[in-house]
């Protein structure tokens, strides 16, 4: 694996490639890998002839100022990892590359970025998200760029832009990794204490609680809430948003009547971490029709 830092660096470096007619993955994270990255650069690996991993800690995405200043970050560790996942490129530059004095140019997506994330971390985060993966679009040029379902706002909000913009990339949305016990990975769990860990189950809790709720036939999103918001009582958590939305315009849902996201936000301690699954109202089967599936498979 190649590491480069400049701009400059990155594009003869993918020069040779683009001559060849690779085709050209990139997966952006903002470092601290783990195995949800490892996904992300797996299925690029599978996808594509050459992958680039980027790794920026992005400041215009932060609301807060603590938040930044914490942020894992081990660039020793999270290269090998990126090299052991299959990476060709880590591309991690250092602030003043990615933002030269003189920088004055801002994307700004409305609408689905005023819902979810956007009531609670103000309009500045989804501008700072837009504008460093335009600029990792522009820096890179991927054919096709991998991104995380635990962050499915943020996957929308790029579906947007680069459908807006004509960037012409393909956008990947990878599935959620998991701990064992249900816990989405992700960089800020380690901020937590082994009881706020615990604690911090009661987020996957809520949205399974929710999902066996449409398995019996509950389709009222006010049941669904009902269901998830029992397991975060019994684990004392407040949601910042707990909310069944519109899977494209992540408009809130009255009754589960298709496909949709049910989505949260909370604060276990100092950290604030964020879930989501998608709800899918399959059919459940009648009386008569259990009887006529078992008669036929008999
Ligand atoms: P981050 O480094 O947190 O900005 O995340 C970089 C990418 O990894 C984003 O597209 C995230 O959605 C994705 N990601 C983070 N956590 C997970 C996870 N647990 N499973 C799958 N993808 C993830």
């Amino acid at each position: 694996m190649r590491s480069v830092d400049t701009v400059a660096e990155l594009r003869s470096t993918l020069a040779a490639y683009r001559r060849a007619d690779a085709r050209i993955g990139l997966v952006p994270t903002m470092g601290a890998l783990h195995a949800g990255h490892m996904s992300l650069i797996a299925r690029a690996r599978e996808q594509c002839d050459v992958v680039v991993v980027s790794l920026f800690v992005n400041p215009t995405q932060f609301n807060e100022q603590a938040d930044l200043a914490r942020y894992p970050r081990d660039l020793e560790r999270d290269s090998q990892m990126a090299a052991g996942a299959g990476a060709d490129i880590l591309f991690a530059p250092p602030v003043k590359e990615v933002y030269p004095p003189g920088f004055s140019s801002e994307v700004r997506v409305s609408g689905i970025t005023e819902r979810l994330e956007g009531t609670q971390r103000g309009p500045e985060h989804f501008n700072g998200v837009s504008t460093v993966v335009c600029k990792l679009f522009g820096m890179v040029g991927p054919d096709v760029a991998y991104f995380g379902q635990k962050d499915a706002q943020q996957v929308l909000v790029i579906r947007h832009l680069v459908e807006d913009l004509n960037i012409p990339v393909r956008i990947e949305m990878c599935p959620t990794v998991r701990e064992r016990d249900g816990l989405a990975l992700s960089s800020r769990n380690m901020h937590l204490s082994a009881s706020e860990r615990q604690q911090a189950l009661g987020l996957y809790a809520a949205l399974s609680a929710a999902g066996s709720a449409v398995s019996q036939g509950r389709r009222d999103h006010g049941e669904l809430l009902a269901a998830a918001t029992t397991e975060l009582e019994r684990r004392q958590i407040q949601p910042e948003y707990l909310e069944l939305v519109d899977l494209q315009t992540l408009e809130p849902l009255q009754r589960l009547d298709r496909s949709a996201l049910l989505a949260i936000a909370a604060r276990i301690g100092a950290t604030r971490l964020i879930d989501n699954v998608i709800l899918t109202p399959t059919p459940t089967p009648q009386p008569s029709e259990r009887e006529a599936t078992t008669t036929c498979s008999a």
